[in-house]
């Protein structure tokens, strides 16, 4: 898994590979750029799509009346 962070004394957001028996253990890795291990994971990145709600089109219409030879009503 590939996680992010980002690095609280220099603001510097970098990625992260490590297992989940890693993460389990509290994964704390310091600053690429700082050295700092004042770092925190990013959450909610990523963007959860979809919601589209579509109104139920013409609800309930009814068909035109047919009229013509076999119908029987004119
Ligand atoms: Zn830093």
């Amino acid at each position: 898994m590939i996680y992010d962070y980002k690095c609280r004394q220099c603001g510097e957001v970098f990625e992260v590979w490590a297992t989940l028996s890693e993460k389990e253990k509290g994964l704390q890795p310091e600053c690429p750029k700082c050295q700092s291990k004042e770092t925190k994971q990013m959450m909610g990145a990523l963007s959860i799509g979809g919601g589209s709600t579509k109104s139920g089109g013409n609800g309930g219409g009814m068909p035109p009346p047919v009229c013509g030879p076999g119908a029987g009503c004119c």
